[in-house]
This record gives structure tokens, sequence and C-alpha cells, in this order.
């Protein structure tokens, strides 16, 4: 689950719907143990051990996207792929990390003691000049009185791309940025294309000071970067493909996907390991079983670092692939067990048929998987190629997300199984030979009615 577009439906606040449906009630052929049968052929052969084991495996060590960490990864998820019968393929994609190089601020000739880290994509240049503060940056704070200084800015309130565009507007020629209240560190900003400046960032108490400073008199500074650039990467999707069933080939494609990259700072054993071992899961129980759909199982680099690997995926599929993939299937964070309930998220806050198949699923299963808006996961490059799509995953998320404590012992086995047997059902209700002909049938999966959610995160 990727950070940066934070929760556009947080603001929607919290309304929970009731559950409208219990297991029973979600059928027309209630309490039809044939109905559960259904199901029985894919979710019977579900080993929770296993999936628990391969977290156990991968959360040993962080999987940064374009790291060592990522590619032992990778590796291992490829031949557990191939082990299962799969032809699976390494797909390398270039991604860029941002080396801040050597920044420097020294003060009326003098050197300036804390710490400097420039901003990602920061020009290399040195400047000096009058360092001018202007509070937030916003366009009423911002004078002419900026024009050929640098400027001192509070982080907060604003984007990075605004605060940094209204001083350029003034005549602005660097920018030191301190960081916002309650945040520690450095470690923030960016310049975007077009804003050719040199900018660096310093902790909120060297800020402060300076502001203070700069109270009693003017102030000349030389703002220096040097040497900062972007250091290409390698980061990778992992892709296992099977064919249909020659005979019973109805041309369509479905994918069940996750993300094996993680944060820097923590293992990811849920973030997403769970949702690795579940694909490989529903993958080993899937690869033996006779399907007239063609079943696509894709493990995803970078996605931590904006749905890179996602991207670079759905952008190789032809026209014709677009066109014949009926459903993805998304599984991001489904293992924490101080995480909430299911729910399956899409990027637009519209039921389509992933979030139909899998809420009577969960009827059966379980209980009923009411739906959600959000993007934020690789749900989100099929949605846009108009595949249907969704994100499963609980909500509210664990405390430990994007954290150290992000490990193994907050694994449930029954959260990774309720999750394994929906989308496993799912998906095998899609891929069955025997549909769409069963689908008139009296054992056939009824829909469920389902509600949106306004979960918060
Ligand atoms: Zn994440």
């Amino acid at each position: 689950m990727y950070r940066k577009t934070m929760a556009v439906m947080l603001t929607a606040g919290l309304i929970l719907s009731p559950v409208s449906f219990s297991a029973n009630a979600a059928s027309s052929t209630s309490n039809n143990p044939s109905d559960h049968a259904f199901d029985n052929k894919v979710i019977k052969k579900i080993k929770v051990d296993n999936m628990y084991d391969n977290i156990a495996l991968l959360s040993k060590q962080p999987r940064v996207a374009g790291t060592e960490g990522e590619y032992e990864a990778v590796q291992y998820i490829k031949n557990q792929f191939e082990e299962y019968g799969y032809d699976t393929e390494l797909q390398p994609f270039t991604m860029y990390d941002w080396d801040p190089g050597v920044s420097t601020l020294s003060i009326e000739g003098g050197d300036f003691t804390g710490d400097t880290r420039s901003f990602y994509a920061s020009a290399n240049e040195s400047v000096t000049s009058q360092l001018e503060f202007v509070g937030l940056a916003s366009p009423e704070e911002v004078s002419e009185d900026v024009k050929g200084k640098i400027a001192l800015i509070e982080r907060g309130q604003y984007t990075f791309y605004e605060k940094i565009e209204n001083v350029l507007e003034k005549g602005a020629i660097g920018v030191v940025m301190y960081n916002a209240e309650g945040q520690s560190g450095n470690n923030f900003g960016s310049v975007y294309l077009g804003q050719d400046i040199p900018a660096i960032a310093l902790t909120r108490e060297d800020g402060l000071e300076l502001v203070e400073r700069l109270q009693n008199k003017e102030i000349t500074a030389t703002l220096s970067v040097e040497n900062a650039n972007f250091v290409a990467k390698t980061s990778y999707n992992v892709i296992a493909k099977k064919e249909p069933h020659p005979n019973k080939d109805n041309g369509q494609i479905v994918t069940v996907g996750a993300h094996h990259d993680s944060v820097p700072n923590g293992p990811g054993a849920n973030d997403d390991a769970s949702g690795v071992a579940a694909t490989l899961e529903l993958a080993r129980i899937l690869a033996k079983t006779p399907t007239d759909t063609e079943l696509r199982f894709v493990t995803f680099g970078a996605e931590e670092r904006g749905l890179l690997g996602s991207y670079h995926y759905a952008d190789t599929l032809s026209d014709e692939e677009i066109e014949n993939s009926v459903a993805h299937f998304q599984l991001d964070m489904v293992g924490s067990k101080d995480a909430g309930d299911l729910i399956m998220f899409t990027p637009d806050g519209e039921k389509n048929l992933v979030t139909d198949i899998g809420a009577s699923a969960g009827a059966r299963i379980s209980e009923v998987v009411d739906y959600g808006q959000l993007g934020r996961s690789d749900h989100v490059p099929f949605f846009e190629k108009g595949i249907p799509s969704a994100l499963f995953i609980h909500a509210p998320f664990e405390p430990w997300y994007h954290s150290p404590e992000d490990t193994l012992d907050k694994i449930s086995k029954e959260k990774l199984q309720n999750v394994a047997e929906i989308v496993g059902a799912s998906v095998y209700q899609i891929a069955r030979p025997d549909t769409p002909a069963l689908e008139n049938s009296n054992v056939a999966p009824s829909p469920a009615d389902y509600d949106f959610d306004y979960r918060p995160l």
C-alpha cells in the first residue's frame, strides 16, 4: 500500500454500513450445502501454513525496490511459480533513486552547523544572497521582497510544488525549507519539472533558529548543492501464466496480483508479503485445475514508489490483452491481526464484476464483503486501462503499517485463509469451465447485496 496520495475518503468521515447480509441470506438457495460445494474444489486445497511460511521467508529482510532484498524475493517467487508448473517471466524496468549529493548552507561566511539535505530533483547550483523568511510561502505571504534572494520557508499546508512556484514567481534564487510542526528530521521535499532551483531541507529546530536570527538582522547565506543526481536502478515484476484448457478457451484473462517490494524501514510482513503469499498459494492450487480462462499471477515491484511496477506491466499489455482481461484481483495487506475487516476498494468507488463476485463469494464463505473508494495500490493501472479491478485489503489499517513492527508475529492465519478462500472462489467462479452454463442451475452462486462503506483507514 502506497502512501503518497493519502486517503481522499477520510474527509467523508465514518459511516459504517450495517452488515445487511448473512452468509445464508445472500443466496436464494439459502442453507443449501451445495452452495458451498461450488467453491470446495478450490478452497479445500488452500493450505494456510504455506502462506504463513512464505511470509516468514519473505519478511526476513526489507524488499526495497531496486535493492538486493527485492532481487532475492523476486528469485524466490519466480522459483515457486516455476515449481508449480507456470511459464514465468521476470520483467525488469528502470526506476530512479535520488542521490541527494552534498549540500551546504553557510551563514555570514561561517558554516551552518545544522544538517542539510537537498530536495528530490534539486538543481546543482551555488547561490549567495540574503535570506528572506516567507512563512508557509502562500501567495499572500510571498512578496517582491524575495526577488534575488534565498527563500526561507516553513513546511506544511501547501504542496512543495505550490510553495516553490510562489517564490519562483517573485524571483527567488534558492529555497531553504524547515520541517513542519511535529515532524522530525529533514528528509523531505521535491522540486518539480521546470522548477529549476537549488533547494535544501532543514530540521524544524534549525529552521526556527534562523527565523529568530532574522528578526534581529539581515543574514547573507550561501546555499550550495553539488553532485545531487538521479541514479538508475532496476526493479522487477514476476509474471506467471497458465493457458486455459485448449478445448475450452474462451479468450478471457484473469489476473491476481500483489506487490513484493516493501518500504525501507520495515520487513513488510503484512505489506505486502501477505498478498504475495496468498497469490502464490492461489497459483499453487489452480496450477493443475482446468480452466476456460487464462490465469495470470503477477507480483509487482516498486509499488511503494508510486505503483511503478504495475504501471509498467499495464503499459506492456496489448490492446487485445486489455480487451480480453475481464478481472484483476489485487491483494495488499491481507493478513494483519490488528487491522479491520476485509473490504474491496475501487479507484472510482463504483461496483464492478470483481466486487460483485467477491461480495458473493464472501457471503458464501464467511460474510458479505463491502466495497469502498481507494486507489493507492496496483489495481489502479488496471482500472485506468478499463479492466474491472479491486483491491482486497483489511481496513482500518494496523498501527504497524509502514513501520519496523510490520512483522510475522502480527499475522493472522484466519485472515489469510479467509481472503485466500474468497479470492480463490471468485477467480474460480470466472475461470471454471462449467460457467456460464452453470449460472442457471440451482448450485450456481447467487449475487450478494453489498454496500458502500466510508471505511476509515
Ligand atoms: Zn505499503
